[in-house]
């Protein structure tokens, strides 16, 4: 588990100093993915080289495992550092060495004894999907199988914590999506757990657990990917979540539509349910009007989420919706605003 607290770091500047962390304070459980999103310029690269312990910060601690390492020294900053990994945005490989001899490196520097370097570069190019390019040179290689090659690098030595700033930001939609194949693999087979700074959703709705929003230094916001998308106020949902009436086409639920709402709710249902459009029924002892305006749906990780937008005209004051899946079964909506 990692544990950021009060982070603080400032950098000198020319018109005084910029303060790039300004009491960030996060936790990461084990074995769970943290997706750290923000504009640039928020501080996401800071924290992220501050937690593989590149940076070190004014003030504040950053635990593993109950550890500062903030207040470490010598040999057991040495010993933390091999605990934590890095992956950058670009992968610096050693073109003179084969993908084999690239992953094996941290082995080697750790002393790990001839054979089981072997098993061990061999189990992390198998997991990355690389196993049989072992003998080519970098030079050979696609950006994402380079990118999957510094993953592979960055894992073998088995930290617990592996920090990754932006590793999709130089890769295509394809080569992404090759990328995120592997660190979903590396979630569900390593256990171990990740900080990932990304300005791609995908990387969000893809492998993030946890999401954090970083701004001016600060974060804004915090906490499961899956609940802070049922909050209706929340960054991280207006990120992920389709923009409303921008895939479905407006349709009528029950009564007659008529051009103008004069309360509009918002839905976010989440789960199996939300596949396939919705209908929604309003019970109430007045007369309601009610459009679906539009809605989108999404996934996130394995779970469907459905954002949609319903229009009510008429006496409303209690209204309760029902929403009847395409396939017949009552959905509950997770979040409802009247
Ligand atoms: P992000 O990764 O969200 O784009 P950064 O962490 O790179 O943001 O930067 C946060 C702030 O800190 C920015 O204002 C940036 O200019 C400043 N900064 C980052 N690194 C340095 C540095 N080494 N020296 C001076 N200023 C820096």
């Amino acid at each position: 588990m990692i544990s950021v607290e009060n982070l603080v770091k400032t950098f000198p500047s020319r018109s005084g100093n910029v303060v790039a962390l300004d009491g960030v304070s996060l936790e990461v459980p084990q074995g769970t993915v943290c997706g750290v999103v923000g504009q640039s310029g928020a501080g996401k690269s800071t924290l992220a080289r501050c937690i593989a312990l590149l940076e070190k910060p004014d003030s504040g601690a950053i635990r593993v495992d109950g550890t500062d390492l903030v207040r470490l020294n010598g040999a057991d900053l040495r010993s933390a550092r091999r605990q934590i990994a890095l992956v950058e945005q670009e992968d610096i490989l050693f073109e003179v060495r084969t993908v084999a001899g690239n992953v094996a490196l941290p082995l080697e520097v750790a002393r790990t004894a001839r054979l089981e370097r072997r098993a061990r570069v061999l189990d992390l190019l198998d997991l990355v999907g690389l196993a049989d390019k072992a003998a080519a040179y970098p030079d050979q290689l696609s950006r994402g199988e380079r990118q999957r090659v510094a993953i592979a690098r960055a894992l073998v030595a088995r930290p617990s914590v592996l920090v990754a700033d932006d590793p999709t930001s130089a890769l295509d939609k394809q080569t992404t999506a090759m990328v995120l194949g592997v660190l979903d693999r590396v979630r569900a087979e390593l256990g171990v757990t990740v900080l990932i700074v990304t300005h791609d959703m995908e990387v969000l709705r893809r492998v993030c657990d946890r999401a954090a929003v970083l701004e001016h230094g600060r974060i804004i916001e915090h906490g499961s990917v899956l609940d802070l998308v049922t909050q209706t106020e929340s960054r991280v949902a207006a990120m992920l979540l389709p923009e409303v009436s921008a895939v479905t086409e407006p349709g009528v639920g029950s009564g007659e539509a008529s051009g103008s709402y004069d309360r509009v709710v918002d839905l976010i249902l989440v789960g199996f349910a939300a596949v396939g459009a919705l209908l929604p029924e309003a019970t109430s002892r007045f007369r309601v009007n009610l459009a679906l305006l539009g809605g989108g749906l999404t996934r996130l990780g394995e779970t469907p989420v459905a954002r949609f937008r319903i229009g009510l005209t008429g006496e409303h004051t209690n209204v309760t919706l029902d929403f009847i899946s395409q396939h017949g079964g009552l959905v509950q909506p997770i979040s409802r605003r009247h």
